[in-house]
Formats: C-alpha cells, structure tokens, sequence
C-alpha cells in the first residue's frame, strides 16, 4: 500500500448512503494516517452551499477542496482561493461580455446569485434543447474571441467557464502541485460535470454504479482499462472502485 491522491465529486458519488460514506471515511482516514494518502473533494457546489454541506454530513477534513466546478481551489482549509490557479483563469475571460451574449438567449435562465462567482456564469438550460442552445451558444463566443468551457451536468445545469477551468484541470493543477503520477491519482464521479476528471485521462476513474445517463454513455463509448464503472452505488461504489485499483 503506498499514497495515492482521492479526489472525488460529492453529491450523489460521496454523498448519498451514509453508512457506506462513513465505512470509506474510515479506511481513507485511516490510509491517508498510515501513507500520507491526499484527500479532495470537487464539486459543482458554491463556497456557501459547500458549507452547508459539512454541517449536515460528517465528512472528512480534506487536504483540498475544489468547488465551483473547478472555479476555486482552497488548501487545507484555508479561507482563501488558491491565488496562482485564480490567476491560470484570469487569463481570456471576461464574464461582462459572455453575460451580454447569453442575455440574448432565451433558453438560459440566470442561476441565483449564490451559484455566481467571478470565473463562473450559471444558468438553467432544459435537456430538450441543451444540445442546440450550446453549439449556438459556443459559436457566438467563438466569434467574439471567448473561449469558454461549457459544461452541462444532471439535465438541467449549464455552467460558462474560463477555458482553463474545470475539474479535470483542477485535478492535474494539484497532482503536479505535489508530485503525485497517474496511477496514484484516481478521481470518482457521477455526472456530466465529472466528465473532465475522466477525459484529462490523468488518473484513474471511478464511476459510481448510481451515475446519470450522460456520464455512464460517454463512459461506455470511451472505454479505457483505467476506468471503473462500479455496480455499487455512491461511496459504496467508490469503495468497490478503490479496491479493484487496489489502492485500498
Ligand atoms: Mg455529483
């Protein structure tokens, strides 16, 4: 057994069976004591909704954690946002005007404001039309010179970001920060916005037996021998997922 970087999705892939979430808690608490093993958790949620979060369910204290869909990346529990990945994003981004753009759209309602931050427009788009909206959408950026990353996740959620973020970037941006290689990393999800974790194909995957239609498609139309789809659902799967690694 040696050190590995865990990094995982929460809703729905961490979250969702308490019993299981406190079993795996247990033998990562335990592994990261013994071997050093990192522990991050990368969600779409905002800093507040993260928050909330930690009072409703006893997770672990992670060594990172990246929210916002890879907009924000706090150490160790720090209050404030990593300042050289802020800086990565800063870089073509000009919300001002990919705001301008999207009002013109009539498909995309505004998220509240709480689902806002500066390297991250959020909106509500329906599956129906998803597809359509965002090549046109994508386009018309283009044609202005923003170069954005779209990235549609549980049927319902658009989120606009700088071309540099997104958790698979996130992912790579803390694996080189301390010096971990791709068969010691190994990344869980559930949804679209997870996606990026597995097509940077910088690490091991781990898809939860729970996870939506649009992940579990993309999965089986890009298999790879590094990637997991796990019977088990939420940190049951990820269990099952780390064992047939056997990185636990
Ligand atoms: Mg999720």
């Amino acid at each position: 057994m040696s050190q590995f970087l865990f990094i995982t999705d929460l809703d729905d892939t961490l979250v969702g069976d308490d019993a299981a979430m406190a079993q795996l808690n247990e033998r990562l608490s335990q592994h990261r004591q013994q071997h050093g093993t990192k522990i991050v958790y990368s969600t779409g949620r905002s800093p507040t909704l993260y928050q909330q979060l930690t009072q409703e369910k006893p997770l672990l204290e992670p060594d990172a954690v990246v929210l916002g869909v890879g907009t924000m990346i706090f150490h160790n529990g720090s209050p404030e946002p990593d300042a050289t990945w802020q800086a990565r994003l800063r870089q073509h981004w000009d919300r001002d005007r990919i705001l301008a753009t999207v009002a013109h759209f009539a498909d995309l309602e505004l998220q509240p404001e709480s689902e806002q931050n500066e390297f991250k427009a959020s909106y509500f788009l329906y599956e129906t039309v998803a597809t359509e909206v965002m090549t046109e959408l994508q386009t018309n950026l283009q044609q202005q010179g923003l170069e954005v990353n779209l990235v549609y996740s549980g049927g319902k959620h658009l989120d606009i970001l700088p071309k540099a973020a997104n958790k698979g970037f996130a992912l790579a941006f803390l694996q080189e920060q301390w010096g971990f290689e791709r068969h010691h990393t190994v990344a869980c999800g559930d949804s679209g916005n997870d996606l990026s974790m597995f097509e940077i194909n910088r690490s091991r995957g781990i898809i939860v037996g729970n996870a939506m239609t649009e992940l579990r498609q993309w999965h089986e139309a890009n298999p790879s021998s590094d990637r997991y789809l796990a019977t088990q659902h939420h940190a049951a799967g990820v269990l099952e997922g780390l064992q047939y690694f056997e990185l636990l």
